[in-house]
């Protein structure tokens, strides 16, 4: 820290992304990207948006008309972010503060505390319960914006349309922020329950299922009060937040609807056969509905996994709070990725041997 740095942020931890190392080639199952390459209308696309002497859209009107044809909204109801962190940082800007401090799990994205933290938004932990599962209940009535991601990371762990209207339901005078990161592959979205409450923001990304997380695109769905808030902290901080590469493929990524469906039906599928392959080998998997599995095992601790399979040029996610020490979390790659990894795991089990 230099002694220039503000003292009103000398405490702040920032978040830690999954490594990204560039020493040599690895499998890279640790960051939750996807294995497949954008659909092709997409590079080209990218390609052929050429005017960058000029500002992007701060609008963004194009890719927010394409996104509300798709999800059946009007255009009002949609905005786009920098990814969908930024959309996070907007939403807790306009959302939290003392008399509506934030509550999510103990266990879920890292990036929620240290967004809190860096806006000073007071913020309290719901435990997740003894099989990693959100209780719907502990939300009832919260006393403030309650931030679900649903599937939940790292858990993978969905709940389902009604357990999140009954969160809904019991929080009338609080916003719900449901962060459907990973829905695509397997949950179930809140979009249906956007006419019925005012108090719904959905949060939703490129990255993962649209293989975007380099073009940094994200989106909020809600009503449109709350989305002119957003718009608000958007005018506030970046108006031209969306480059125009990113909204051009953006638009095209939407268009190849078809292409995208095969990539999540390939990954549930990689994602059953590995999660099989785990049990075989004697871990504990819990049910995940994303791109991901979230696993440990008695013969081998999530750290040692980790480092072992490093070594083998093999990166997994491990995490160090308390709770989930003993877990790896493994991004589903293709189906022939998945083939090295199982074999990666049985080595290094036999090795200890
Ligand atoms: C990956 C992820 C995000 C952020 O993704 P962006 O790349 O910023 O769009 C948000 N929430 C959860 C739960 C995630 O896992």
């Amino acid at each position: 820290m230099s002694r220039f740095f503000t003292d009103r942020l000398s405490k702040l931890t920032p978040y830690v992304p999954g490594e990204q190392p560039q020493d040599r080639k690895y499998l890279k199952l640790n960051t939750n990207e996807s294995p497949f390459p954008p659909a092709p209308e997409v590079l080209k696309a990218v390609e052929e948006e050429r005017r960058l002497q000029l500002y992007s859209d701060p609008e963004s009107l194009k890719l927010r008309q394409t996104l509300a044809g798709r999800y059946g909204l009007n255009t009002d109801q949609v905005m786009v972010t920098n990814g969908s962190d930024e959309a996070l940082t907007f939403a807790f800007m306009a959302f939290g503060d003392d008399d509506a401090p934030l509550v999510y799990p103990d266990i879920t994205y890292g990036f929620y505390p240290v967004l809190a933290d860096l806006l000073r938004i007071p913020s309290r932990t719901v435990p997740l319960d003894g099989d990693f599962r959100i209780r719907p209940e502990d939300y009832y009535d919260a006393k403030g914006t309650v931030v679900i991601a649903n599937p939940n990371a790292p858990t993978g762990i969905a709940l389902d349309l009604g357990e999140i209207e009954s969160i809904l339901r019991r929080n009338r005078d609080h916003v719900v922020l449901v962060d459907e990161a990973y829905v695509d592959f397997g949950g179930q979205s809140a979009l249906p329950l956007l006419e019925k409450y005012e108090n719904l923001l959905i949060i939703q990304t490129f990255s993962k299922s649209r293989s975007m997380a380099g073009a940094r695109l994200g989106f909020a769905m809600g009503g449109e009060d709350l989305i002119r808030d957003l718009k608000t902290i958007q005018y506030s901080t970046n108006p031209y937040n969306v480059n125009r590469m990113t909204s051009a493929a953006g638009i095209a990524a939407i268009e190849a609807q078809a292409y995208y469906d095969e990539c999540c039906a390939k990954i549930r599928q990689s994602r059953a056969w590995t999660k099989e392959r785990l049990e075989e080998l004697g871990f504990a998997v819990l049910p995940s509905s994303t791109n991901f599995l979230f696993a440990r095992s008695d013969r081998i601790g999530g750290e040692e996994l980790y480092l072992a399979m490093k070594e083998k040029g093999i990166l997994i996610r491990h995490f160090t709070a308390e709770r989930i020490k003993d877990y790896n979390r493994i991004t589903i790659g293709t189906a022939e990725q998945m083939e090295t990894f199982v074999n990666g795991v049985r080595e290094c089990l036999e090795e200890k041997q």
